[in-house]
């Protein structure tokens, strides 16, 4: 990737765009519209049909109807195949496109951008195409004088709805194993990151995805999203975001045809440092870019660095230094490490927070601001705070910013202790020399990742699990696939 290929996209106009429904491009029924803003330097880029629940219950129709059609759902596996395959082939096709639409409308540094979106969700489709033609069923250990036969079938239509910080990777997780076992799906995205993911839809459709398979929706989560939860006709509902989105999802279920909700929340996670950490210096690097990179926007971010005594003065000062000198600013600038906060609400809870955090009695070790004003982007610098305790709010809710807790600990039972105070559960991280203290802290920790002597990379192969109050189910890796198919016996007398 050359800078000069991503300058000649960065200013490229950008027509006004379509949501997808029956397999055509159309506006909101009302012709109502919203502007997409950068948060490069906050000026709209283009206009977004703002759907209504109208909107949203046509296109749940439309995956209804070509559902029962089964021009998808009955078409012979490897033909499926081919055509997932024919998405990841457009995705890499179009990469350098998507990704530098994306990180124009979300503000993702795009050093990381290119990876984990265009990178990931090809991969993602790859590895789902790959799955189609092995998905069986089962032959049950019954008596001879009975042939009990188990098949996994789709479940039908799939509503997926998604946030703004890694909009294509996270789509690609829901929408690429629902349609692998044959499903329906209609997209929600979110308001703030709608562009990457209309184009997807575009390639979904050049690659030969027959009509009304894939639709997509865009509009306020408040109006679409809820219309999406409340239908009678959506069999299964696949969710990334807030808690409270999440809450009000359940109820949606609750109040309509008690459709599955699959939740994937926030996290508050440990990244705890021993001092026999093998490599402290890689420990303290990876630690920092495990909460400052995408500005903290990561579910899965190492927002409370949790440090041994011993240890705690030195770790403190060489993060602030890792902070301090991290390059924070265009994010279509390929030596950016941190690009800029996806929306001015998000910049304004985020410092919020930071303000709560000085309340709370943490101590402000470095950043804390508001930077590059100028521009009229949304930017913060990489912040930590020092002497968090475990019952500082700082230490209990999720930012989704660049914004450090550091927490001390004495010994393994007080880390294990410090780790598991918290509502969230999504991942951790253990820095330690000690291979009986690894598993120790692996099996301790409830969390639904634990790394180890590294912090992020898992890829498809494994599953995202939230504990507790981090959701349910699992996206990613073979069985996200028992989220969109459900089993059915056939009992047969012989
Ligand atoms: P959000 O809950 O506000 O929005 C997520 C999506 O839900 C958006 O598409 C939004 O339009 C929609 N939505 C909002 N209100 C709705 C409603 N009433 N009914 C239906 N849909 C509605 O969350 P966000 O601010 O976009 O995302 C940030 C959150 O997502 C953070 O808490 C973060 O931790 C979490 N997240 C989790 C993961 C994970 O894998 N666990 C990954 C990324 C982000």
């Amino acid at each position: 990737m050359d800078q000069s290929a991503i300058d000649a996209l960065r200013n490229q106009p950008i027509a006004p765009q379509d949501m997808w429904i029956a397999g055509k491009p159309v506006q909101a029924r009302d012709g109502a519209t919203f502007d997409a803003i950068s948060p490069i330097d906050g000026r709209p880029i283009t206009r977004v049909p703002s759907g209504s629940a109208a909107d949203m219950q046509a296109a749940v129709a439309s995956a209804r109807t070509a559902f029962e059609g089964g021009a998808w759902s009955n078409m012979a596996p490897a033909a499926r195949k081919r055509i997932l395959h024919r998405i990841a082939d457009l995705i890499e096709q179009h990469a350098l496109e998507l990704a530098v639409l994306g990180v124009r409308d979300n503000g993702t540094e795009i050093g990381m951008a290119i990876k984990a979106e265009p990178g990931s969700a090809a991969a993602t489709f790859r590895f789902y195409a790959e799955c189609v033609d092995k998905i069986m069923g089962d032959v049950a250990p019954t008596d001879a004088s009975v042939l009990a036969l188990i098949h996994r079938e789709a479940v039908g239509v799939v509503g997926a709805i998604v946030p703004w910080n890694f909009p294509l990777m996270i789509a690609a997780w829901k929408i690429a194993p629902a349609l692998a076992v044959g499903n329906s799906v209609v997209l929600k995205p979110a308001e703030v990151a709608s562009l990457s993911l209309l184009r997807l839809v575009a390639l979904c459709h050049e690659a030969g995805l027959p009509d009304g398979v894939l639709n997509v929706v865009t509009g306020p989560g408040s109006v679409v999203g809820a219309a999406l939860a409340e239908s009678m006709e959506v069999d299964v509902l696949t969710f990334t975001g807030s808690g409270a989105t999440g809450r009000r999802l359940l109820q949606a279920s609750a109040a309509s045809n008690l459709k599955p909700c699959y939740l994937e929340l926030g996290g508050k996670s440990p990244n705890i440092l021993f001092d026999d950490a093998p490599n402290l210096d890689q420990a303290i690097a990876v630690s920092a870019a495990a909460i400052f990179r995408n500005s903290g926007q990561v579910c899965v971010a190492g927002s409370r660095v949790l440090v041994q005594a011993s240890i705690y003065d030195e770790v403190v000062e060489k993060l602030c230094q890792q902070a301090a000198a991290m390059r924070v600013g265009d994010p279509l600038d390929l030596a950016t490490q941190a690009g800029a906060v996806s929306s001015e609400v998000q910049l304004s809870q985020n410092l919020a927070h930071v303000e709560a955090a000085l309340a709370g009695g943490a101590r402000l070790a470095s950043g804390g601001a508001r930077i590059l004003e100028e521009t009229g982007g949304y930017y913060m610098q990489p912040t930590v705070f020092a002497d968090v305790t475990g019952d500082m709010k700082l230490a209990q809710e999720e930012v989704f910013g660049p914004v450090l807790g550091v927490m001390r600990f004495e010994d393994e039972a007080e880390a294990v202790a410090l780790a598991n105070q918290s509502i969230y559960g999504l991942a951790a991280g253990v820095w330690t020399g000690n291979l009986g203290r690894a598993h120790r802290m692996v099996k301790a920790i409830k969390a639904g990742v634990v790394h180890v002597n590294t912090y992020g990379g898992p890829d498809i192969t494994v599953p995202l699990s939230g504990h507790k109050q981090s959701g349910n189910g699992s996206d990613k890796s073979i069985y996200a696939l028992d989220k969109f198919s459900k089993l059915k016996t056939a009992w047969i007398q012989l």
